[in-house]
This record gives structure tokens, sequence and C-alpha cells, in this order.
């Protein structure tokens, strides 16, 4: 394992708005002037006599440098006691005991550069993520995991979400990986429908818009939504498994393009004036994709 030679200063976690993907559309109907990102709230600078600055709230992602690399990487705290870092289907994950801080955890990626880089260049390399549709295979929805629980049955393709995180499916042939796939995907499109209108509507009226835009669900792989000037917006239902801050992100970056057809720093103030906080939840989201859109 190879140390890092340079001092032990934690380099800023970068809420990048613009990470390697742009699952985004650019709006038809306008030229795209370049992406800039929105101006970063200014530095207070604290004088001695006053009291020191509450700490910030302790990320749940974030990126660092390592090589000549940006490293995503997804924080889960709980209860241990050492950070762990592993590597699964969504990428770099960091377990950390739940009061650490970003600092330590850089210095824990940094120490452990060498595994890190390694363990990701494997991950890239893998094919797309293949999914499990056997009993007890795990699916996530709106950020809660959910334990596949399939079964026969002679009637129509059923789906069934229990109390205790457990989705019950039943089509006629539990092995037939395609049929349980097509009755989950069902499934999220309804929900998808049932969710999607009313954020919209949420957002839309934030801006006072005079007319509702109309909301489709999508089947995009390559994008999470869309807006266009005919004022319909598309989203895409493996939205659903992420937590809900992640689709408020997206649904009030596609409502804000009603106004703001582009992704200028109006768009980006616009966008953070009806999710505040929304860098996070962009970073989160680029950490999830490849994971969500393997659905
Ligand atoms: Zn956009």
């Amino acid at each position: 394992m190879s140390l890092d030679k340079k001092p032990d200063r934690p380099a800023p976690i970068q809420l990048d708005l613009f990470a390697p993907f742009e699952f985004f559309h650019r709006p038809t109907g306008t030229q795209t002037p370049p992406a800039s990102p929105p101006p970063r709230p200014p530095v207070t600078q604290f004088k001695r006599d006053r009291p020191a600055p509450p700490a910030p709230p302790l990320a749940d992602s974030g990126r660092l440098r390592l090589g000549d690399q940006d490293i995503d990487y997804l924080v889960r705290r709980n209860a241990r006691r050492r950070v762990g870092l592993q590597v699964d289907d969504r990428g770099l994950v960091v377990l950390a005991p739940s009061r650490v801080t970003d600092r330590h955890i850089h210095k824990v990626l940094r120490e452990g550069a060498e595994w890190v880089l390694r363990k990701l260049s494997q991950w890239r390399a893998r094919a797309p993520v293949t999914r499990d549709w056997r009993s007890g295979a795990h699916v996530d929805f709106l950020g809660e995991q959910l334990v596949l629980s399939i079964d026969a049955t002679e009637q129509r393709p059923q789906v069934l979400l229990l109390d205790d995180h457990r989705l019950s499916i039943q089509v006629a042939n539990p092995d037939d990986a395609a049929a349980v796939r097509g009755a989950l995907v069902h499934w999220f499109r309804r929900h998808a429908l049932g969710h999607f209108p009313g954020r919209v509507e949420h957002y839309a009226r934030a801006l006072n818009l005079r007319k509702l835009p109309r909301t489709f669900v999508s089947n995009a792989t390559t994008r999470w939504g869309s807006c266009n000037s005919k004022r319909e917006i598309r989203l895409n239902w493996r939205l659903l498994q992420a937590p809900n801050p992640l689709i408020d992100y997206v649904v009030a970056h596609e409502v804000a393009h009603i106004i703001e057809m582009n992704h200028s720093a109006r768009f980006w103030n616009l966008v953070e004036s009806l999710c505040p906080g929304h860098d996070s939840a962009r970073v989160q989201l680029d950490a999830m994709t490849r994971h969500y859109m393997s659905l």
C-alpha cells in the first residue's frame, strides 16, 4: 500500500455540478450556452473574538483527488468503530463511524489509495451491472433496500410491497428473469405515475407558473429527465430507486428549465432556490447513476 507523500492537508470536497456524465438533455429550441456553476457563497471570515462557526454537517458523499483521478464516494455511517472501504456495484463506499470527519475519511482514502484505485478500475472495467432476479436479491425503492420474494402464480403477475421491506413478485415462472423484471418495471412505472406529477406541480407552483407542465414517465437509459419548449417534462421511472431528495432535485431541475432553457448561472440559482443544497443531491445521484440505470 503506497502512502501519499503529500502533506496531510485534506482536499476540499468538490461538489462539482458538472460530473463526467450529463444525464439531463440539453433543452431544445435554444442555443445552450456553456454550462457554468452557480456562484459560490461568499467565504465568511470569523474574527477570533467571535464564537467559532458551527461545524458543517457531515457529508454523505464526496469527491477526492487520488493520483490523477477524482474519486466519488458514498458514506454509510453506523455504529462501527473504524472506517472501512468497500467497492460494490454502487462504486466506492466508505463505511464510517457516525461522527468521523471528512478530513479523517480523506486520510483513510489516501492511505488506501493504491487499493481504491485498483478496485475502482476493476469496477469500471466490468460489464454493465448485472441484476439478480431471484428471491433474496435486492432492489432500491425511494432509497430503501427491498428484498425480492418471488413466487409462482397462475394468475396475472402481481407485485406487492410488504411491511418488512419485502417486495413480493408473483409471476407464472419464477425462473423467468425477464418476466420478473417486467413485473417489477410495471410496478415502478405505476409508482412513477403516482409520484412525479405531484412533485412537478409543487415546483411549478413555487415558481408561480401559470400553466402547469405536462408530466410523462420516461424509459431513457441515458438521462434522468428532460424538458422541452412545449412544457413537457419527462422523468425516468428508474429515479424511484433514489431517496426523495434526489428525485426532488431532478424534478426541480426540469421544472426550472421551463423558465430558463439553458444551464446558465441564472438557471442554477433557480434550481437552488427550489431545492436548497442541490449540489449534494447531484453528487449523490451521479455516484448512484450506474447502479440505478442498471435496473
Ligand atoms: Zn438541465
